[in-house]
């Protein structure tokens, strides 16, 4: 349930016609309900009501100051990968003790803004990190609350780009050893070693990877406790898959995901974090876009939208699939087509879908890419110098934009020719 369901005819963004929005605004644009966005994050902290616990949302995945306020007025926390990201939490209102700090290459820059801003803590994901922020928390004469992720080798079985957990990837240090990680981090300066950390990847569609990820966690944190280190707070990273084509299967759900959770580490005592971000913006948003010329090829049609792969790179970088739909609701019965669906950009990886069964569309039609909440607008990039897409954001029955289309003169003003040109 994802409020973006026909209504007498026509999509509609919970009470708001999707066609009324792009009048308003222009195409393309994404929309997002906060309804969506409310029920996904809710799911989560239900689910783990048994216990002491904070959902914080994984930013990266939706960034908007109006999503990030509405999510951080009902209780969320932030789990930022930059300081740019902080910064944006930070501005929409919520409080540093709720904004975890993660991400593989913190600088000393960032860290020293967390410090002085506030923050929960730090995910530390090497060494070399974690005898920076220990200079760093030294200098300013503050202590820094800090977890070790720890790469459990686990595979995800997801995509190879959004695998995180297993021995040849970046993230994190070698679970085999963590004692060693662990005792140095008890050594430093400026350090509290609070807990453990740990996100094995992205898109997951199956619970098994979580379960060994989160059993031998457990087993660490009572290693860790026998060798001395206080294990308070358990961050189990993000990761819940998304349904993105309907017919298929859907992916395992947050009560079933919070159960694993209280099965696996659940007697431990530990205040338990998460970070999903899919699972709360991905099908809370929908891409808009006009259709611009129905062209027929040599062996095929080929429906060029005014949407590109600078607004959604998905398809292009995964090989994602989105499910692609009329705004106008198709009669029943009506003839499909076959289309490859594609943007302007002058690259053939601008292609959204091949082969793809849909009603047929016309020039003018709209169209609406489900699914693209997540990793959608934060993505996007004004190659071709395209202009960034307007965000809207809709309750109930009003809507208002939340970050508006730049201007191209916007865009060209940010250029500076230099004095000797
Ligand atoms: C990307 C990321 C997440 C969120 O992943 P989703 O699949 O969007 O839930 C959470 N934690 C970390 C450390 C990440 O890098």
């Amino acid at each position: 349930m994802d409020h973006f369901l026909y209504r007498d005819g026509a999509l509609h963004a919970e009470d708001v016609p999707v066609a009324e929005i792009a009048a308003a605004v222009g195409t393309p644009f994404y929309v997002y309900s906060s309804a969506t966005l409310l029920r996904h994050f809710t799911l989560f902290d239900d689910a783990l009501s048994w216990g002491d616990h904070l959902v914080c949302f994984a930013m990266k995945s939706a960034s908007n100051q109006a999503i990030l306020k509405l999510l951080g007025d009902a209780g969320a926390g932030m789990d930022v990968v930059s300081g740019g990201e902080y910064a944006r939490a930070r501005a929409a209102g919520v409080p540093g003790d709720r904004i975890v700090f993660s991400g593989v290459g913190k600088t000393v820059d960032e860290m020293r803004m967390a410090l002085s801003g506030g923050i929960r803590q730090f995910n530390i994901e090497s060494e070399p990190e974690m005898r920076a922020l220990s200079a760093v928390a030294t200098a300013m004469g503050v202590t820094a609350p800090i977890t070790i992720r720890v790469n459990p080798d686990v595979d995800a079985k997801t995509n190879e780009k959004i695998a995180t957990g297993r021995k040849g990837d970046k993230f994190g240090i070698p679970i085999s050893r963590a004692s060693e990680v662990y005792a140095l981090a008890a050594s430093l300066p400026g350090l509290k070693v609070i807990g453990i950390d740990v996100h094995i990847g992205s898109q997951l569609t199956d619970l098994e990877p979580f379960r060994m990820a989160y059993t031998k966690v457990a087993d660490l944190t009572r290693q860790l406790r026998a060798e001395g280190h206080e294990i308070t707070r358990l961050d189990l990273g993000g990761g819940l898959g998304i349904p993105y084509e309907r017919s298929n299967l859907a992916p395992p759900l947050p009560t079933d995901y919070g159960e694993l959770i209280r099965e696996t580490v659940g007697d431990l005592g530990c205040e338990i974090e998460i970070e999903p971000g899919r699972l709360i913006s991905g099908n809370a948003g929908i891409l808009v876009a006009s259709t611009i010329y129905v062209k027929e090829g040599e062996d095929r049609q080929f429906l060029i939208l005014d949407a590109a792969m600078n607004d959604l790179i998905r398809p292009a970088m995964y090989g994602a699939h989105h499910d692609i739909i009329p705004v106008v609701e198709p009669t029943p019965g009506a003839e499909p087509a076959k289309y490859d669906i594609v943007g302007p950009v002058c690259e053939s990886g601008d292609t959204f879908a091949k082969h793809r069964d849909m009603p047929a569309v016309n020039a003018g039609d709209l169209v609406a890419f489900r699914s693209a909440g997540a990793y959608g607008a934060v993505m996007s990039s004004e190659y071709n110098t395209r202009p960034l897409i307007p965000e809207v954001l809709v309750q109930g029955d009003q809507f208002a934009v939340i970050r508006p289309r730049p201007t191209f003169d916007d865009i060209i003003n940010r250029d500076t020719i230099p004095e000797w040109l």
